[in-house]
């Protein structure tokens, strides 16, 4: 593993230019003075100390955004100029693309390499990709009974907490901001108290780019900063990624005030293999799918069926190829695996090895730690792996990959769907019709048919059951910050 001192680490790494609490286009500090500690997952060192918001500034980040909403120009502007702003953040974003690689790496540990190449130029499509959309957001006109005109138009909902979480800083910020801004919202944004960084450049990004004082507000905090955003009856609205555990707590507040919901959460995905598939491309998929971002991913391909007959060689392939990942600095671009984001990670991920272990599945690669310093763990994979054992159940959240093997479809579709979660899954096979019937059959919203982890800003993600309501991203994502309105006029 390459190593890398503290100080080498925050020597590549920008300078640190925003740890204050934007609240109506003013930078402050919290009212309290608190801040947290922010670190480097790679060293365990302090990058920097943010501002803490409590209730109060959660109060009035609130009532900047309810101001830019009612009294603003925002909502009412015309909406190629919101166009305009999005795509000019998009273009800053596209100026500074380094340093908020530079930044996710700092603070999330991911490696560069990943940073440079999905998580920024992701977030920057998804930006112009509502740009387009700010202004072809139309109603219909109805033909009903009677001499009447009437028709329908989207209005934008009014201000949206905005929760996310620690692994795509960024690219969650993106998913959040741009179809809200496009529909005229504004914003009070938490990011996770692991990674606010990135998010603070991006809305210093925003206030250059001229987005008006209280349309994006952000509050960094812990969980009951967020916690605090849900339970202000002035919010229209949250938008929330992360745990399944928070989202039900998130839920019961928002139902004092009927707050609308979008809950993008967990996910324990099928990833299944066909022996006629294309085993080189599977061997890589079931890599990518499961290993991608330190498995700190919520579609992550975490339970792998894999048919009876390729079972063995593919078992033995896959390994290989764990082994071959290269665990080190994040900011060595040849590094393909960092740090998990942090200790209470790092130790639930151990812990649930050790469980697999104890349960009797057989450990064939990895099953540790990794070096002495940072949150590094092994590429983990087990087999015999049984459906009932906690590794096959719950959401591991780390690199940590579960094989089973399967004799028939019907097998498989009964397997694969027995999950409290419904976020992804995906088939490997060259029989189209055996792909299709997967893609019918599992109960997920996102089907993979030979591939993994193919996201664009156009098509729309989201889970069924447990992993979440709502969807993100494409068309659908501004029906979740638009009201419908129905116009009646009397034509007698
Ligand atoms: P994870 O396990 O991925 O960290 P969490 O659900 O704990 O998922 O966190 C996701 C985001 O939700 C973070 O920004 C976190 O601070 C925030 N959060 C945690 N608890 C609450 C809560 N009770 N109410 C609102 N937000 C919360």
């Amino acid at each position: 593993m390459s190593t890398v001192s503290p100080d080498e680490a925050i020597a590549v790494a920008p300078t640190i230019r925003q740890t204050q609490l934007l609240i109506g286009g003013q930078w402050l500090d919290s009212v309290s003075g608190e801040t947290f500690a922010t670190i480097h997952p790679a060293t365990e060192e302090k990058i920097a100390d943010v501002a803490q918001a409590n209730a109060e500034d959660v109060d009035l980040a609130v009532k900047a955004a309810r101001k830019a909403f009612e009294s603003g120009p925002w909502p009412k502007m015309d909406a190629r100029d919101r166009g305009r702003l999005l795509n000019k953040l998009a273009d800053l974003m596209e100026d500074n693309a380094e340093e908020l690689a530079a930044l996710e790496t700092l603070d999330n540990g991911k490696p560069i390499g990943d940073a440079r190449a999905a998580d920024i130029p992701l977030a920057i499509d998804c930006f112009r990709y509502y740009a387009g959309w700010a202004d072809k957001i139309t109603g219909d006109t109805i033909p009903i009974r009677g001499d009447y005109f009437c028709y329908t138009r989207r209005e934008p909902l009014g201000v949206c907490g905005q929760i996310i979480p620690w692994n795509f800083p960024v690219l969650m910020a993106s998913w959040k901001w741009a179809p809200a801004l496009a529909a005229g919202c504004t914003i009070v944004m938490k990011p996770a108290e692991q990674t606010p960084l990135s998010c603070l450049r991006m809305a210093e990004l925003a206030l250059e780019a001229g987005f008006p004082p209280g349309v994006i507000n952000v509050v960094t905090g812990y969980g009951v900063t967020g916690a605090a955003i849900g339970k202000l009856p002035d919010v229209d609205k949250i938008a929330f990624t992360g745990s399944t555990e928070t989202a039900q707590l998130i839920m019961a507040d928002a139902a004092q005030t009927l707050k609308r919901t979008t809950l993008e959460l967990g996910g324990k995905s099928p990833n299944i293999v066909f022996a006629d598939c294309d085993i080189d491309a599977a061997i890589a998929g079931a890599e990518f799918g499961l290993f991608f971002n330190q498995g700190q991913c919520c579609c992550a391909g975490s339970r792998l069926f894999v048919e009876e007959s390729i079972h063995e060689e593919f078992v033995k392939r896959l390994v290989a190829r764990a082994q071959e990942r290269k665990l080190g600095n994040p900011f060595d671009p040849a590094t393909t695996q960092g740090p998990q984001i942090d200790a209470d990670q790092f130790n639930k991920i151990l812990d649930y090895i050790e469980r697999g272990k104890n349960a009797g599945a057989t450990c064939v690669t990895g099953g540790g730690r990794e070096g002495d310093q940072g949150f590094f763990v092994q590429p983990t994979v087990f087999d015999n792996v049984s459906d009932d054992m906690d590794i096959a159940t719950d959401e591991i959240f780390g690199p940590v990959l579960s094989i089973f093997p399967f004799r028939d479809i019907d097998e498989v579709i009964e397997r694969a769907n027995k999950t409290f979660y419904g976020l992804a899954a995906a088939v490997w096979t060259k029989d189209v019709s055996k792909a299709h019937r997967i893609a019918a059959a599992v109960r997920a919203g996102t089907v993979w048919i030979n591939c993994y982890d193919v996201f664009d800003a156009a098509a729309p993600f989201g889970g069924f059951k447990m992993s979440g309501t709502g969807r993100e991203l494409g068309e659908a994502a501004l029906a979740n910050y638009t009201e419908l309105k129905t116009v009646t006029m009397n034509l007698g």
